[in-house]
């Protein structure tokens, strides 16, 4: 038997991944799920309150690899919005796929989106 960085352990490695919703600006938390060796998947969102997601001490581990989305991921919690974007300011938001321009509610900026997210900033769930 070995044990080669947890990549064999049974339980799949978790983590989550602090969001604002571009439309209502509230916070949320994206759960993602690790499921190959750089494969991510996200798969649940839930309303998070701002002093929680401090305390609890999100995005403070950074992962790379390729992120999806699962078909049972629910959407944004506030606006239902399918899906995300990492903008070059290090933040996570939620994002209509049919939106080609993306305003980050986050630093403001705006623009068409770039390439797929290759690297992310999660926190452990426990
Ligand atoms: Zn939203
Ligand atoms: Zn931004």
């Amino acid at each position: 038997m070995r044990d080669f960085k947890n990549i064999n352990s049974k339980r799949n490695k978790v983590g989550i991944i602090i969001a604002k919703c571009s439309n209502v600006k509230e916070l949320f938390g994206i759960r993602i799920e690790n499921f190959e060796k750089d494969n991510w998947i996200c798969n649940w969102a839930f309303k998070i309150k701002e002093d929680v997601a401090k305390r609890e001490g999100y995005d403070k581990t950074k992962v790379s690899g390729s992120f999806l989305i699962s078909s049972e991921y629910p959407g944004c919690p506030y606006c239902g919005n399918n899906n995300y974007v990492y903008c070059c300011c290090g933040k996570v938001s939620c994002h209509n796929s049919n939106d080609e321009i993306f305003t980050c509610p986050w630093c403001g900026s705006s623009g068409p989106l770039s390439g797929p997210v290759t690297e992310m900033y999660i926190g452990n769930d426990r």
